[in-house]
């Protein structure tokens, strides 16, 4: 069994996938506490869903994209089966995971979006690095949520360290809502030399900034 906030079917706010059709499975708890966080309703709550029964819902709604989410989702051990589940059922499969659980043991076939925490988060001490060893360039991207200009210098920092350019399929720059000015934080990127994409929450210029999920 495992816990879920929520299952909806919408577009994708984010990523390079932004746009796209997607079903969302949202999975209850988290063992971060970002201070910026927006998901805050999934730390506690959700319902009790078998695999078979979030299989059902997910095909039901008849879309070939689906994110798993959180909360943190790979803080349930049964998400690693779930996520295989959906694989092996040929959808796609993204996986959204605030880089505190390993990702070790994930199905091959799902796409990391790996969410790398920044100082002003509060809780960048528990980035669990070696995550960033098991990104694959072809398919996995890593996003920086940025709320000040330090946690910009720290980004560009753990680009460069890590070679995050060759390693991953793109690398996502979001702004915390409301917190940073966006044509500075345009104007940093379109100057920084490096190959990273700015990216904004488009769900929340469709459906505003309190709208849950997506
Ligand atoms: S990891 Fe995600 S869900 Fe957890 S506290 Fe941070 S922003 Fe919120």
């Amino acid at each position: 069994m495992l816990r879920v906030t929520e299952m909806f079917r919408s577009i994708q706010g984010e990523s390079t996938h932004a746009g796209r059709p997607c079903t969302f499975v949202r999975l209850t708890g988290c063992p971060m506490r970002c201070v910026w966080c927006d998901s805050e309703y999934t730390f506690t709550g959700g319902e009790h869903f078998s695999i078979d029964s979030i299989m059902d819902q997910v095909r039901a709604f008849g879309v070939n994209l689906v994110e798993v989410t959180g909360g943190e989702p790979l803080a349930q051990k049964e998400a690693f089966k779930l996520i295989e589940r959906l694989c092996n059922d040929g959808f796609d499969v993204l996986v959204e995971t605030g880089n505190y659980v390993s990702t070790e043991g994930l199905d091959p076939r799902a796409k990391v979006i790996l969410d790398i925490k920044c100082p002003a988060s509060g809780e960048e001490p528990r980035n669990c690095w070696s995550n960033i060893e098991r990104l694959r360039s072809e398919m996995d991207e890593v996003k920086f949520v940025i709320a000040d200009e330090g946690d910009w210098q720290y980004a560009k920092r753990v680009i460069k360290e890590h070679d995050l350019e060759a390693r991953t399929k793109a690398i996502l720059i979001s702004p915390v809502w409301g917190e940073i000015d966006l044509q500075q934080l345009a104007e940093w990127i379109a100057g920084s030399g490096l190959n990273v994409r700015m990216q904004l929450q488009l769900h929340k210029y469709i459906w505003g900034p309190e709208v849950r999920g997506v």
